[in-house]
């Protein structure tokens, strides 16, 4: 039925981008999704994003920013967080002192990272012991192809740099499970015992070296392998960061190729628009600040997450650069924080509470606050704030949606949005919604990809 004049005018409707947008702009989602898919596929890692990001700046007259650098207006500038998370900032017109506009993504993907000493023969086969990073359903990371990236650093101090499982020719590696057949006892496990921890091992290798005097013929032949190609010893894998990730490429989802499924959209879905968003921002009022950090997953401590103090050091060095104070910028600033929100999913109904959650293909997910239980955890953003944004949205005819995580006291999550928020920056989270998140092949909607950065554009253009 018909919705009556009175009830058109008081209530509120959400509708399908596919239905809002024209085919030129429909168009022009595809072409910046293809470049997302590009991206995706030749950078997997906290360390591949941040070279990629810094290749990207440079090319778009980014320079190395060092405390004492004379700034001006149009100034492009980058600070580099030891290889793993990097800050991106065009310096506005306007007084620092008024504040700036900050993006803040998270370049880290839930994975299994090797342990310090990841080795081990058993019954003539190769294994890695790993120690999963993020919250990750165990049992989904079984029988998946992997790819191993990282870094490792040799006894003399050299640096080794190792993307394997990702390259047509290259082989990949797998944690193997159980077959039905003998699994009677293993399905009684709660699920998220189903596999253990201890039971993530990555098979690396089969081959029994022939020469005489070997006792693990199989471990030293992978080791022999390792140091022809790597030059390393065992002992250097001590002081190595290697991270095992599914070795697939993204890939189109559906007949209508509406969606994108990939390893790690959380977080980069909203890290390359948010890249490419300050990469277009040319002449700012305000300060644009756009920031890629590690660390989220885990709940972002250590120096390259938003938990420790380097980017109030960046702020406070800036504002000090152009006359003012970090107090003073960070007090006035104002933040979105680019993350995924958890999409509708129809198969799963019973976890969502469908008037307050995000659908695919609805527009980029404006959410106020996250957190658990009576919002533990959460920054909360002020309705000021939050009326601004939709505003702005609305003006510049970007589609967005409200959305919460899932029903109250069903699980929850957090993102960067609280350690923006306590530095005194209004902050709100803003990002594109995610079918079978932290999953090793997750969902996104193109539509809702491009209106990601179409709102990182104008929130700092
Ligand atoms: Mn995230
Ligand atoms: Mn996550």
């Amino acid at each position: 039925m018909a919705k009556s004049k009175i009830e058109k005018e008081l209530t509120m409707e959400r509708k399908n981008a596919s239905l809002l947008m024209d085919d030129a702009e429909i168009q022009k989602a595809e072409e910046f999704c293809k470049g997302y898919m590009e991206f995706m596929a030749s950078a997997k890692t906290e360390r591949e994003i941040n070279i990629y990001a810094i290749e990207k700046a440079k090319k778009a007259g980014f320079k190395e920013f060092h405390f004492g650098d004379k700034l001006k207006a149009g100034d492009k500038i980058y600070y580099d967080n030891r290889g793993k998370s990097v800050i991106l900032a065009v310096i506005g017109s306007e007084p620092i002192s008024k504040g700036v506009n900050l993006t803040a993504a998270h370049i880290d993907s839930p994975r299994l990272d090797l342990k310090e000493n990841p080795l081990y023969e058993s019954d003539e086969i190769a294994l890695f012991k790993t120690h999963y990073y993020g919250g990750i359903k165990k049992y989904q990371w079984t029988t998946v192809p992997l790819s191993l990236h990282g870094v490792i650093f040799k006894q003399n101090g050299e640096k080794v740099v190792v993307n394997i499982g990702e390259d047509e020719g290259d082989p990949v590696f797998v944690v193997s499970d159980l077959l039905p057949h003998l699994a009677q006892d293993q399905m009684k496990r709660s699920s998220s015992d189903l596999i253990k921890g201890e039971e993530l091992n990555i098979i690396v290798g089969s081959y029994c070296m022939k020469d005489d005097g070997i006792n693990k013929r199989v471990k030293t032949n992978i080791l022999r392998i390792l140091n022809e190609k790597y030059g390393i010893v065992e002992k250097d894998l001590l002081s190595a960061e290697l991270e095992a990730v599914p070795a697939y490429k993204p890939k189109e989802i559906g007949f209508d190729r509406s969606m994108i499924g990939a390893y790690g959209h959380d977080d980069k879905v909203c890290a390359y628009p948010e890249l490419m968003a300050i990469l277009d921002v040319k002449k700012p009022k305000k300060t644009a600040v756009a920031i890629l950090t590690d660390k989220e997953e885990t709940g972002s401590d250590g120096n390259t997450g938003l938990a420790s103090s380097y980017l109030k050091y960046f702020l406070e060095d800036i504002a000090e650069t152009l006359g003012s104070n970090g107090r003073t910028v960070m007090s006035n600033s104002r933040c979105l924080s680019a993350d995924v929100n958890s999409a509708f999913d129809p198969t799963f109904p019973e976890v969502f509470e469908r008037n307050n959650s995000s659908f695919l293909n609805y527009g980029v997910v404006v959410t106020k606050f996250t957190g658990h239980r009576g919002k533990g955890g959460t920054s909360d953003a002020n309705a000021e704030y939050v009326a601004e944004i939709h505003h702005l949205l609305d003006n510049e005819k970007v589609i967005w949606q409200n959305g919460e995580l899932g029903r109250v006291d069903l699980g929850g999550g957090g993102t960067v949005a609280m350690f923006m928020a306590n530095l005194n920056i209004d902050t709100i989270d803003v990002g594109v919604p995610v079918l079978a998140m932290h999953a090793p092949f997750e969902i996104v909607s193109k539509l809702d990809t491009y209106m990601a950065y179409k709102a990182f554009y104008v929130f700092q253009k």
